[in-house]
């Protein structure tokens, strides 16, 4: 039995539910399997050590249905949750809850989740902190008068955006003042709808912007570290498609200087357990801060490839109130990874399609987390993402090559995947050279039509 928990329940589904499961069960911790009626069957459910099923298809009545989660916890007497990312993972709510029947949440403290759950909050925080912040409004806009006025002083493009969102939803690029008033009340509205807070604020937009994102790791006892950075400047819909580390755009001492950045931004706010600062960067070398993830990261395997680290064994860890286990200066890169997220949808329209995988031959030399098989069904009620290709090179160009290798093995048939549009992204010139902003995938798509 590990000394670190004996039983923890995985409040998610699909790929990361069975990647904690992984950790898990290599650790000697047991595992308790949470899933909803359509997922029973789903592989996740039959490789946790038990599962209970939590409520029907649509995850308000399951996998965000917070007392269903805390009932199936004190069931199975798990003495710790995991939220994966996603779901419940950045709910302040769910994690009292936790705290209050004395099961350990495997993340950060209530607090910090409501703290960075706000970006508003958050953006207010790393300016004490001497972070630099995107420049923009400072408290939730009023009124679209309010709003109009402010974007006068701050400048157009902006980014109108929410400050409860996440995924990419609830924000929107504003290019004058009756754009602006045009998508002021639907943005709200959609914040309301998706993150039960209609707060908006305005950032200015970022003109050729790259997202480049740190790994940082915290314990109880006040040492923080970093891992490094992850490129993900490939994104549609301002959400990411592929990631890499490191970043093909950092030279050292700029690297250094972002890391250290983050390592401070993080220190302030006395912050536990894994987590991300998200930075946007300019044309010019200039960084800000955009938001923080308290949370494990979808495209946490990458920094794992280069590390050598696991990100899930130390988030035990760390929620068990044990000390990091080494210092900055013990931690090493090595190599090159690309992390590549496999979606059931159409690659031009970015549809979802759902439906059941009738055949799939899956790439001998990679690093496979996938939430599915063959004869799985892929619901419509959740994110489309179905698993995700990592591979790890010497080099940047050795892990292009890897993954072209991985993407032409790969066969996915009965549902439409993005799978061809990842291969031409690593036979792209400009992919190549490493030269690339989150316009790229959208010009790249022109070219592609
Ligand atoms: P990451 O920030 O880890 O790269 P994403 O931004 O893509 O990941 O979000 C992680 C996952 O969680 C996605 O699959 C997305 O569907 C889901 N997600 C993130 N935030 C929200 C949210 N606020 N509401 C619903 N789903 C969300
Ligand atoms: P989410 O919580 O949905 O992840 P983020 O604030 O992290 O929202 O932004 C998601 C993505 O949207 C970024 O990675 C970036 O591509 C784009 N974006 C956000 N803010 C700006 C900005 N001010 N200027 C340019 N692009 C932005
Ligand atoms: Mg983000």
């Amino acid at each position: 039995m590990s000394v670190l928990f004996k039983r923890v329940l995985i409040a998610n589904r699909g790929e990361i539910a069975r990647r904690i499961i992984k950790t898990c069960h290599r650790l000697g911790i047991e595992t308790v399997a949470v899933y909803s009626e359509a997922d029973a069957a789903m592989p996740f459910v039959k490789e946790a050590t038990t599962a209970v099923c939590v409520g029907p298809a649509q995850a308000k009545k399951s996998y965000l249905e917070v007392e269903n989660i805390i009932q199936a916890a004190k069931e199975t007497n798990s003495d710790a949750i995991h939220p994966g990312y996603g779901f419940l993972s950045e709910n302040a709510a769910f994690v009292r809850r936790c705290e209050e029947e004395g099961i350990t949440f495997i993340g950060p403290t209530a607090k910090a989740i409501e703290l960075m759950g706000s970006k508003l909050e958050a953006r207010s925080q790393m300016e004490q902190a001497g972070v630099p912040v995107v420049p923009g409004s400072d408290g939730r806009l009023n009124s679209v008068e309010e709003a109009v006025e402010l974007a006068e002083e701050i400048g157009y493009p902006l980014m109108l955006k929410a400050s409860a969102g996440g995924g990419g939803i609830g924000m929107k690029l504003v290019e004058n003042a009756d754009e602006l008033t045009k998508a002021f009340d639907s943005t709200k509205q959609s914040a309301e709808t998706f993150f039960g807070d209609g707060s908006l604020f305005l950032e200015k937009w970022i003109n050729e912007p790259r997202h480049i994102e740190v790994q940082i790791a915290a314990d109880e006892h006040g040492n923080v570290i970093h891992l490094f950075e992850r490129e993900c400047s490939v994104q549609r819909r301002n959400q990411k498609v592929v990631e890499e580390s490191p970043s093909p755009y950092l030279d050292e001492e700029l690297r250094k200087k972002l890391l250290e950045t983050a390592v401070r931004g993080v220190q302030h706010i006395g912050y536990t357990n894994v987590g991300t600062m998200e930075f946007i960067f300019d044309g010019e070398k200039n960084f800000y801060f955009l938001e923080m993830n308290t949370r494990l990261q979808v495209e946490h395997p990458v920094t794992e490839e280069i590390t050598g680290l696991d990100l899930v064994e130390l988030q035990l860890q760390l929620a068990a109130g044990e000390k990091l286990p080494f210092e900055q200066s013990n931690i090493n890169k090595d190599g090159h990874a690309i992390e590549c997220r496999l979606y059931a949808e159409d690659p031009k329209t970015y549809f979802p399609s759902p439906g059941t995988i009738k055949r799939l031959v899956l790439p001998e030399k990679a690093r496979l987390d996938f939430g599915i098989e063959e004869g799985t069904k892929v619901s419509p009620f959740y994110d489309p993402m179905i698993g995700k290709v990592i591979v790890y090179g010497e080099d940047r160009s050795q892990a292009i090559e890897k993954m072209k290798e991985a993407l032409g093995q790969l066969e996915v048939e009965g549902i439409t995947t993005n799978r061809p549009l990842l291969y031409d992204i690593m036979e792209n010139a400009d992919f190549k050279k490493g030269e690339y902003t989150t316009k790229f995938l959208d010009e790249f798509q022109k070219q592609r039509k």
